[in-house]
């Protein structure tokens, strides 16, 4: 009998043990645990799942998105999340050795998969580099530039989330729903504003990781280098060209972005007598812009009021423009 009893406990014990352990990892109430690359993913998965989720950005604040490897305790991270999200594209390309390197597949979701990705451009005039020559086209991984693009890619994070915790699906809805309204409104003011912009090209004295921007406002542009270049001095040709564009154009401002030295941007505001502002690409953010609660709309929206502080169109007093300036 006391044999019975003993062999019955053991049984009752391990039948607990695997019926617990055969259970999802993740309870409804522990929350998501959603691993990014970039802020712009971060920044949408933390809006759609609230505080049903823990998400947690892989690049550090202030890091340059291009140059980032992840280090092994990021590499357990991704292995142990619900969710990965990142662009898919060159600046993430060692995302896909990792996830292929699992031997249980991790749910990842790519937001270069959400929308119509377009091939990057060597635009006239920019120095292409080491690019130079080359035949193999690229597409452009800058996909969140565009506010609609961003929809999509949070309506795709959406449908992840609801998969991945269908039991707070309704949370997830709303939020998203909330949050893409948002957007649209952002959207329907840089429509509103570019229906009288003068149409001058925004001139960048720095990379171009706007191409998606550029294209949904039908905007025309030049800039020293592609995307996701990491030159940092151009030809003298490239120099001279836009040195003349803006002069022709009369340029008010050259735009650099964010984390640049914007010394070239410097040097063609001097040479022209035009102003710097900074626009911001949303690759990822400053620990201080952090700190201050920046998100991809607060970004976005700073784009707008330069853009709009540039042109003499929408601008009522050209002359007190709060962008740096440049002696
Ligand atoms: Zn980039």
């Amino acid at each position: 009998m006391k044999k019975f009893i003993c062999i019955f406990a053991v049984f009752a014990i391990i039948t607990l043990c695997f019926s617990g352990c055969n259970l999802p990892e993740k309870q409804s109430g522990d929350g998501l645990n959603i691993i990014t690359t970039v802020f712009p993913a971060y920044d949408f998965a933390r809006n759609i799942c609230g505080d049903n989720a823990t998400v947690t950005q892989l690049l550090p604040p202030g890091a340059e998105a291009h140059t980032y490897e992840p280090a092994a305790k990021d590499i357990v991270k991704i292995q142990n999340c619900d969710l990965f999200i990142f662009v898919g594209g060159e600046s993430d390309a060692w995302a896909d050795k990792i996830l292929s390197s699992f031997d249980t597949p991790v749910k990842d979701l790519r937001m270069m998969e959400c929308v119509n990705v377009l091939e990057e451009e060597l635009k006239e005039g920019m120095d292409a580099g080491n690019e130079r020559g080359s035949e193999e086209k690229e597409y452009d991984e800058h996909v969140w530039t565009s506010p609609l693009n961003a929809i999509k890619i949070c309506e795709a994070i959406r449908d992840a989330v609801c998969e991945a915790d269908p039991d707070n699906r309704d949370i997830y809805t709303e939020n998203c729903e909330k949050y893409v309204a948002e957007l649209t409104s952002l959207d329907n003011d840089f429509k509103e504003l570019f229906k009288s912009y003068s149409g001058k090209p925004l001139i960048f004295g720095d990379r171009f990781p706007l191409r998606y921007f550029v294209e949904e406002y039908g905007l025309d542009y030049y800039a020293a280098f592609p995307g996701c270049s990491a030159q940092t001095e151009p030809s003298a040709a490239t120099l001279a060209f836009l040195t003349d564009k803006i002069r022709s154009e009369n340029i008010k401002t050259v735009f650099y972005i964010e984390f640049s030295n914007h010394t070239i941007a410097d040097s063609l505001a001097n040479a022209t007598g035009a102003k710097t502002a900074q626009f911001n690409t949303c690759h990822n953010i400053s620990q201080e812009d952090l700190a201050n609660g920046a998100t991809y709309i607060s970004l976005m929206r700073d784009n707008l009021r330069v853009i709009k502080e540039s042109d003499s169109n929408l601008s009522e007093s050209p002359e007190s423009i709060g962008t740096d300036d440049i002696a």
